[in-house]
């Protein structure tokens, strides 16, 4: 019997150039409510943090 693949979070850019994937178990949520945020994105930022080792990128 073969190990289950372990299920994977993936993702890409607004146009599409560049996608990712990571193990859905190594991402958390950070949520920030800093000012600099909140100007940027008109709002809280959440984002997912991982090891960079665990993610894969396709594409330029
Ligand atoms: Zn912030």
């Amino acid at each position: 019997m073969t190990e289950p693949t372990p299920p994977l979070l993936a993702g890409h850019c607004h146009c599409g150039a560049v996608a990712f994937t990571l193990p859905d178990q190594s991402a958390g949520v950070l949520a920030c409510h800093c000012e600099d945020c909140r100007r940027r994105h008109g709002n809280f930022s959440a984002f997912l943090a991982t090891p960079i080792g665990e993610v894969t990128l396709q594409g330029d």
